[in-house]
C-alpha cells in the first residue's frame, strides 16, 4: 500500500491531534529506513531519540523474539527477572543507592517522580514546583502541569498543581524561585523539545546546590538525554553531578515502551505499598530489550562512538557556510541545526527529498538524534549533502526566486511535535 493510500487511512481513522504525517514508514535496517513506496532514506531521527540500535538490530531482535517465546507479561502482581536484571543495571550504571519504578513511556516516569515529590512535599510541608519555561515533561495532566510551553499547556488550564516557572539557564532566577517551601525542582540537563538548548556551563551544578541548600528535590528529566545520547550513560554525568530523582525513557528500550524513574538515597523509600502502580510496567519484553541496548552500548562502545561521530559531525555542519544556517548546537547524536529562518519544515522537506529524514522541532530549529550506531561515513554523507539541502529549503520557502521545478511539493508540511 503506498503512503498517499496509508496518509488518507490514516487521517479518516485517527484524531486530528498529530495531523497526518508526511511519511508511511516501512521496514528499517541499521541506521536506513524505507518507505512505503520503497524510497530509502538515512533515518537522523531515531523514532525522536529512540531508536538507539538503530532498527532490526540482531541483538534487539533476539531478545525480544526470546522473551516473547519464554513470557511475555506478567504484571506487578509476579515478580520477572528481566524487570529485576534491568533495574539492578540501572542502579548499578548509577552509583548503586537508586531504587526503580518501571514504567512505560516518559510521561509515566514523570508521573512517579511527581508523586514522590508530593508525597515528599506534605510530609515536609512543602507546597510548590518549579519547572523551565519552554520546558517539556510530557502531556499527561501531572506532567502537562510541570510543562512549560505555552502553547501546549494553554488549552488544558488550569492545573491543580502550583509549578512557577523560571527562564532555563538562569541560576540567579532559580535562586530566587527556589525556597524552602518548595517540594521540588524538574530540570532537563539540556531542553530536547525546546530546540536541544543546552544551558550555559555550570547551570545543573547550581541547581543541584541550589536544591541541596533548600531542601527541594532535584529532578532531572532525562528521558531524552540518557542512555548514551550525549555520549555519556546519563548527560548529568558529564556536570558531576547527581539529581536526587531521574527519569529516563525514549533510548532505554531502543523501540520497546519502556520508562524508569530513580530515586536516590532515602527518596527511594518514599513510596509505601500501594502509592502507585502501572499493570505493564515492568514487562518482560521491555526489559529485555533494554537489557540489550545496554549490553550492545557497553559490549560496542558506543558511548565514544557517540562521541566521535557527534563531533564529526556537529564540526561538519558548523563547517557549512550557508545564508540559511546560523549554526549548530547539542553534544554527541543530539544537534539542532539552528537557521537563520524560520523555515525548519522548507529544510526538513528537503532533506527528505534528498534521502535524509530529520525533524523540523522549532520553526528555526532542525534535530538531528539518529541511532546510536551511526557510522561516521553515514555522517559524512549528510555534512556532504547539507549546502544542496539548505539550497534547496531556501529556494522553496521563497518560490519566485526559485526555478519553476525546483520548489519542493512538501516545503509547506506542518511542524511536528511529540
Ligand atoms: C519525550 C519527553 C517526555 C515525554 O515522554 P513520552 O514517552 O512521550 O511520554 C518527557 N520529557 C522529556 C524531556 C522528553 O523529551
Amino acid at each position: 500500500m503506498s503512503t498517499k493510500e496509508l496518509r488518507e487511512r490514516y487521517e479518516a481513522a485517527f484524531m486530528s491531534n498529530y495531523g497526518v504525517p508526511s511519511l508511511a514508514l516501512a521496514c528499517g535496517e541499521g541506521s536506513r529506513i524505507w518507505d512505503a513506496d520503497g524510497n530509502a532514506y538515512l533515518d537522523l531521527i531515531g523514532g525522536i531519540a529512540v531508536s538507539s540500535l538503530g532498527h532490526a538490530h540482531p541483538a534487539l531482535v533476539e531478545a525480544i523474539a526470546e522473551q516473547a517465546a519464554t513470557l511475555a507479561h506478567t504484571s506487578n502482581l509476579f515478580v520477572n527477572e528481566p524487570e529485576i536484571m534491568l533495574a539492578e543495571r540501572l542502579r548499578e550504571l548509577l552509583g548503586g543507592d537508586g531504587r526503580v519504578f518501571l514504567a512505560n513511556s516518559g510521561t509515566e516516569a514523570n508521573e512517579c517522580a511527581l508523586k514522590v515529590a508530593i508525597k515528599y512535599g506534605k510530609a515536609e510541608g512543602r507546597s510548590y514546583f518549579v519547572a523551565t519555561e519552554n520546558g517539556f515533561h510530557g502531556r499527561s495532566m501531572g506532567a502537562l502541569s510541570l510543562t512549560g510551553k505555552q502553547s501546549i499547556r494553554e488549552p488544558f488550564g488550569p492545573f491543580a498543581l502550583d509549578v512557577r516557572f523560571v527562564p532555563y539557564g538562569d541560576a540567579d532566577a532559580l535562586r530566587v524561585a527556589v525556597t524552602e517551601d518548595c517540594a521540588a525542582v524538574f530540570l532537563e540537563p539540556t531542553q530536547g523539545e525546546a530546540g536541544v538548548v543546552p544551558p550555559p556551563e555550570g547551570y545543573f551544578a547550581a541547581a543541584r546546590q541550589i536544591c541541596t541548600e533548600t531542601g527541594a528535590l532535584f529532578v532531572a528529566d532525562e528521558i531524552q538525554s540518557a542512555i548514551g545520547r550525549t555520549g555519556a550513560w546519563f548527560a548529568h554525568q558529564h556536570e558531576c553531578v547527581r539529581p536526587d530523582i531521574l527519569t529516563l525513557a525514549k533510548g532505554l528500550g531502543g523501540g520497546m515502551p519502556i520508562g524508569a524513574c530513580v530515586a536516590f538515597g532515602r527518596y527511594g523509600d518514599i513510596f509505601a505499598k500501594g502509592d502507585h502502580g502501572s499493570t505493564f510496567g515492568g514487562n518482560p519484553i521491555a526489559a529485555a530489550a533494554a537489557l540489550a541496548v545496554l549490553d550492545t552500548i557497553d559490549r560496542d562502545g558506543l558511548l565514544d562512538h557517540v562521541t566521535k561521530v557527534g563531533e564529526l559531525l556537529a564540526g561538519g555542519i558548523a563547517a557549512t557556510g550557508h545564508p540559511l544556517l546560523a549554526g549548530v548546537r547539542g553534544r554527541g547524536l543530539w544537534l539542532a541545526l539552528v537557521l537563520t529562518a524560520n523555515e525548519a519544515p522548507a529544510v526538513e522537506a528537503a532533506a527528505r527529498e534528498a534521502g535524509f529524514l530529520v525533524n523540523a522541532l522549532q520553526p528555526n530549529a532542525v534535530r538531528l538524534a539518529p541511532p546510536l550506531i551511526l557510522t561516521s561515513e553515514q555522517a559524512q554523507s549528510f555534512v556532504d549533502a547539507l549546502p544542496a539541502i539548505l539550497d534547496a529549503a531556501a529556494e522553496a520557502a521563497s518560490p519566485q526566486a526559485a526555478s519553476p521545478q525546483a520548489a519542493s511539493p512538501q516545503a509547506a508540511s506542518p511542524q511536528k511535535e511529540n
